[in-house]
């Protein structure tokens, strides 16, 4: 497709962490999108997700550029780079603590497990622990350390494969961190905020994320931001039968294959084998079959 006929308003986006290189379950993601993009006529976006500085590894974003191009997958526009981008996330947050929507918190990680043992609630070691509400009223002249949500309502949402969701974020999560007590942006707030910013309209991703999205609904609403439409695609599972990651065997995609690396992905996602001679010519022949697929996801059409 040449660029002239990309009109529509959707607007997609791929947004790896650089903690590593590509490797095959985040390759799902960044051709699923892409892919979505493409038969919706629309941009597609790529943002490095580098607000978790530390566990960041040096070179991963060129290297995941890199890697995409290798594949046929180029951005529409300049890739965004979430550690420049502290001043929005800033102004956001005094907007929501203007608004009475989010509070500084000074609980440290055990004085949450205190307040929930004080109540006869033990966590396992490692376990999301829901935010008890100690600093919904004040901090009784302790420091603040981080900032939260004040989270409250049921969220319903449609995920264009999965169907309609439902998620009690107060009783799941809680309040949750925008701002950590270590000084970095929290990936929730930093997501929303860029997601408005740059008018994405569909978030297109692997399902592991998809209990991420009633905290990014209520803080669109908090922020008075449109929701964008969700899709949460299939995920690439490891040897131990969890996500694909570094931990349970994920290597590095291998760009001197990229096509046996876009057959692979192209099939998580339900693609028929395709033939093709190189990436261009396989992606111009998936992205019809993918409009194939998304017709099967959700008989209604997209508004
Ligand atoms: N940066 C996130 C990750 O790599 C993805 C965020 C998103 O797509 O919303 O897991």
């Amino acid at each position: 497709m040449d660029i002239d006929s990309r009109q529509s308003a959707y607007r997609g986006r791929f947004a790896p962490s650089p903690t590593g290189p590509l490797h095959a379950g985040s390759l799902v993601a960044a051709l699923g999108s892409w892919l979505d993009a493409r038969v919706h006529r629309g941009a597609w976006l790529v943002r490095i997700e580098d607000v978790d500085g530390p566990r960041c590894v040096a070179g991963a974003a060129a290297e995941i550029l890199r890697q995409l191009a290798a594949c046929g997958l180029v951005p529409d526009e300049v890739p965004w780079v979430q550690s420049q981008r502290g001043d929005a996330y800033a102004t956001a947050l005094t907007r929501l603590a203007e608004a009475g929507a989010a509070f500084p918190c000074a609980c440290t990680r055990s004085e949450i497990d205190a307040a929930w043992a004080a109540r006869g609630v033990v966590h396992r070691p490692g376990a999301e622990r829901v935010y008890p509400g100690t600093c919904r009223d004040g901090l009784g002249g302790r420091p603040a350390r981080a900032w939260r949500l004040r989270a409250e309502g049921v969220v319903d949402w449609c995920d264009r494969r999965l169907g309609p969701q439902r998620q009690d974020v107060a009783a799941a999560v809680g309040d949750f961190v925008l701002a950590r007590a270590d000084g970095l942006w929290a990936y929730q707030l930093a997501v929303v905020v860029d997601d408005a910013a740059q008018g994405v309209t569909d978030v297109v991703r692997g399902a592991d994320l998809a209990d991420n999205t009633p905290r990014q609904i209520l803080l669109q609403r908090a922020l008075g931001l449109p929701t964008p439409r969700h899709l949460h695609l299939p995920l690439v599972l490891g040897d131990d039968g969890q996500k694909l990651s570094k931990g349970n065997g994920a290597r590095a995609i291998d760009t001197d294959q990229p096509l046996r690396e876009l057959q692979a992905a192209g099939r998580v996602l339900g693609l028929p084998d395709l033939a093709a001679a190189n990436p261009a010519q396989w992606l111009a022949a998936a992205w019809p079959a993918w409009a194939g697929i998304i017709a099967g996801f959700n008989p209604r059409p997209m508004p």
